[in-house]
């Protein structure tokens, strides 16, 4: 399954599930549906249900 990507719809700032996001203790290749619930933009603090997949 290839990894996807994810947008936050707010500000803009992308979730690339291969990556991950190491600064907030993600590693890369993290699912988006293994991210805690409880996870913020990093940039603006929306919460994951602000965040829409996008094709690349
Ligand atoms: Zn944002």
């Amino acid at each position: 399954m290839p990894f996807r990507t994810y947008m936050c719809v707010v500000c803009g700032w992308i979730y690339d599930e291969e990556h991950g996001h190491p600064e907030a203790g993600i590693p890369p290749g993290t699912l988006w549906q293994d991210i805690p619930a409880d996870f913020t933009c990093p940039e603006c603090g929306a919460g994951k249900t602000d965040f829409e997949m996008v094709e690349i």
